[in-house]
């Protein structure tokens, strides 16, 4: 089997320098709060060219904490409308719902699966204040025209880097994951939020501590959202060579653009940045190909079968969209392929010849 993601076998780089890591940290007496959760965050702070970072608990939590923060700012307000693409992870989405904002849904582009920003003026957007860009796939958002938006409409930029570790954030906060699975994973879950903007970097921090920056009295009612010692630890370890791996999965996919073949299959294009997070094809026969692939030893997955606005979640909930014809298309036609650093030139050339 040529597995889609192999945790162990992508770990086990790191095996020597983890266990030493978990080890020191548990014998540290100090779980929460300590020496490397700081440390990460300095280095991650710098790793992306901004000057705060704070580590909260996921990449959900990063997201729920900015928009928490930017209302107690005053930058939003309940009822404020936040423009975020319908083809998103749900955690995007939910993370503006929670907080008593409005998701306005826009359509990805075809070629990129990004927020097509050319039509976001065919949305509403007279109490729209705040745009939250996600870097789909590993791909960077098309920086100038979002800039340029945002600049006319006087929105903020809040960006979902959940997917893109390793690229350059360039808005007013960024929001990223550890999660496992990730580009940079943890051994756990764990987030990050990560900005040039003091205010919001202490509130975040705040925020994830119940609301508290002096021990035991509180200014807010807070949550308890925090990246562990253990987790950012293991982070420190695996940063170094993020930018090694990425490479390697860019080599990766470079490949099977160049060499899958097949007219039944649209291949992603790679854009200005990309840290193929994801190798997304599409396929009008998405299920039978899938199918196809699995009887050959192929294990892939659909990201994402369902969007938000077909959700449960959100049968009674305030979605705010024009018809979404893309992203309900997308999601019958995507497939994810294995991309990863550890892969083998037998497993590349295996998902490529059973493509072909
Ligand atoms: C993974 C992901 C999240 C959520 O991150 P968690 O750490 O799993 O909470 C948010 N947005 C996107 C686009 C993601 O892929």
């Amino acid at each position: 089997m040529v597995p889609f993601f192999p945790l162990k076998r992508i770990n086990a780089e790191f095996e020597t320098q983890l266990s030493e890591a978990i080890l020191r940290v548990a014998k540290s007496g100090w779980y929460l709060r300590g020496k490397e959760t700081e440390n990460f965050e300095e280095n991650f702070a710098e790793f992306c060219g901004m000057r705060h970072c704070a580590g909260v608990a996921s990449g959900l939590d990063a997201l729920t904490l900015i928009f928490a923060s930017y209302k107690i700012m005053g930058k939003l307000k309940d009822g404020d409308h936040v423009i975020v693409p319908a083809n998103t992870y749900i955690a995007s989405v939910m993370a503006i719902s929670k907080n008593n904002l409005i998701p306005v849904l826009a359509e990805p582009s075809e070629e990129t699966f990004n927020i097509d920003i050319s039509k976001l003026n065919d949305l509403p957007l007279q109490n729209v204040k705040a745009i939250l860009s996600v870097n789909l796939y590993g791909r960077q958002v098309d920086r100038e025209n979002l800039l340029k938006f945002a600049g006319e409409n006087n929105l903020l930029i809040i960006e979902d880097f959940a997917q893109s570790t390793g690229i350059k954030p360039y808005g007013n906060a960024a929001a990223f994951s550890f999660y496992p699975a990730k580009n940079l994973g943890a051994l756990g879950d764990g987030g990050a939020v990560v900005s040039n903007d003091s205010e919001l970097d202490t509130l975040v921090k705040t925020l994830g501590n119940y609301g508290s920056q002096k021990k035991y009295l509180n200014d807010y009612l807070g949550f308890n959202s925090r990246l562990d010692e253990i987790q950012a630890a293991a982070l420190s370890i695996k940063l170094p060579l993020l930018n090694e791996h990425n490479k390697k999965r860019n080599e990766i996919a470079l490949r099977y653009i160049a060499e899958i073949k097949n007219p039944d299959i649209i291949l992603p294009t790679p854009g200005t940045q990309n840290v193929w997070h994801l190798f997304v094809i599409r396929c009008k026969q998405r299920d039978a190909l899938q199918k196809h692939l699995f009887e050959r030893g192929i294990e892939t997955i659909i990201h994402y079968p369902t969007p938000p606005h077909l959700q449960k979640a959100y049968a009674s909930s305030n979605l705010i969209h024009n018809k979404l014809p893309i992203t309900e298309k997308l999601a019958n036609e995507v497939l994810s392929l294995p991309l990863h650093q550890t892969m083998s030139e037998e497993e590349i050339k295996r998902v490529i010849t059973s493509l072909c």
